[in-house]
C-alpha cells in the first residue's frame, strides 16, 4: 500500500479525513488532516495487566525471655541492692519486681526495658513474624461445596 499523498510505501495507513474525503496516508501525511483511525498497530496498546506483587508483611514482635525471672533475680542478687532501693531508682513498685523474680507476673516491654537498662541484661527479644508469603487462597483452601463432595465420591 502507497501513500495516497505522498506515495510512499506504507502498511498501516492512517486514515485522515481531507476534504470531506477519507484518505490512506503515512504518518508524516497524517497531519494534514483530521485523523479518522490510527494504525492498528497503534490502535490498540497492549493490554499490561499490572501484577502487584506485595511485599510479605514483615512484624517484629517484641517478646520477654522466657527465663525473665532468673535474670531478673541474679540481677537483683548481682546489685546488692534492697528491693525497696532498687524500685526506687526504677520507678517501680517493690511488689512487681518481687513478682517478676517470682515469676508471678512477667514484666510489660516498658518494663522490661526499663530492666534491661538498669541491670544491663538481656530481657526482651525481638522476633520478626511473616517472612514467609502468606499463601494465596488457593484450590486446596477451597471449602468444599456438596457438588464438590459428590464429584470427590464418584471418582472412588
Ligand atoms: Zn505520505
Amino acid at each position: 500500500m502507497q501513500c495516497e499523498l505522498c506515495g510512499k510505501k506504507i502498511e498501516d495507513p492512517y486514515i485522515i479525513i481531507l476534504e470531506g474525503t477519507e484518505v490512506k496516508v503515512c504518518k508524516d501525511c497524517s497531519s494534514f488532516g483530521k485523523i479518522k483511525k490510527k494504525p492498528k498497530s497503534l490502535e490498540k496498546k497492549p493490554f499490561k495487566r499490572r501484577v502487584k506483587v506485595e511485599e510479605p508483611k514483615v512484624e517484629i514482635i517484641e517478646e520477654i525471655v522466657s527465663d525473665y525471672d532468673k535474670k531478673i533475680k541474679n540481677a537483683i542478687l548481682k546489685s546488692n541492692q534492697k528491693l525497696e532501693v532498687l524500685s526506687k531508682k526504677l520507678n517501680m513498685k517493690e511488689s512487681s519486681l518481687r513478682a517478676f523474680e517470682t515469676r508471678h507476673r512477667k514484666p510489660s516491654i516498658e518494663e522490661a526495658k526499663k530492666l534491661e537498662k538498669f541491670f544491663k541484661i538481656k530481657l526482651v527479644e525481638t522476633i520478626e513474624l511473616g517472612k514467609q508469603k502468606v499463601p494465596l487462597k488457593s484450590e486446596e483452601n477451597k471449602t468444599l461445596t456438596i457438588g464438590d463432595l459428590i464429584k470427590i465420591k464418584k471418582k472412588k
